[in-house]
């Protein structure tokens, strides 16, 4: 028997959810948007024009095992503009350019607070090539964002905000 999941994203069924050899899962999902915004002069577009690539997408874990979506975004073709152009659906909840959600996004920071950035790398095995090439940024950030925090201990927008946006800015800007 399976589960029903919400997986809390707009305009996207599920199609099949499968495991692969390392035991995570593979949610293969379905964009259920109808229309696009031309990339060129901004109009509406329901011309559909196939299918892009699949594309892979982290997203939160579940039960403990990584979550990837999968899923291939839609492209609509502008009849109004010269050359009639087409543009590739963007995903709202996808973290802009990254392979990854914002919500995971949101999660991996909330690891960061008390922790390092290496030790998070190895907890969510966020890739050994990160943690190699970026020892020594991982270090050297760790020293400022210390340092940032350190600047502000007594202000007032010392808060958990503030200390996210701080660690938001110097781990993301990176990554
Ligand atoms: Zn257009």
């Amino acid at each position: 028997m399976g589960i029903e999941l919400d997986l809390e994203l707009p305009d996207v069924e599920i199609l099949s959810v499968s495991r692969d050899n390392n035991g995570d899962y593979v949610i293969e999902l379905r964009s259920t948007k109808k229309s696009g915004v031309c990339r060129k002069c901004g109009k509406k577009i329901r011309h559909f024009r196939g299918y892009d690539q699949w594309i892979m997408i982290r997203h939160l874990p579940i039960l403990g095992r990584e979550v990837y979506l999968k899923i291939r975004p839609r492209r609509y073709q502008c009849l109004d503009c010269d050359n009639e152009p087409t543009t590739t659906e963007r995903f709202p909840w996808r973290a802009p350019g990254k392979s990854y959600t914002k919500t995971y996004q949101d999660h991996v920071l909330q690891f960061l607070i008390n922790s390092n950035i290496k030790d998070v790398c190895l907890k969510e095995r966020l890739g050994e090539k990160h943690i190699e090439s970026k020892k020594s940024w991982a270090v050297d950030d760790y020293k400022q964002l210390k340092g940032l925090l350190w600047a502000f201990r007594d202000s007032a927008v010392f808060n958990l905000p503030f200390i996210q946006y701080a660690i938001h800015k110097i781990w993301w800007s990176e990554f």
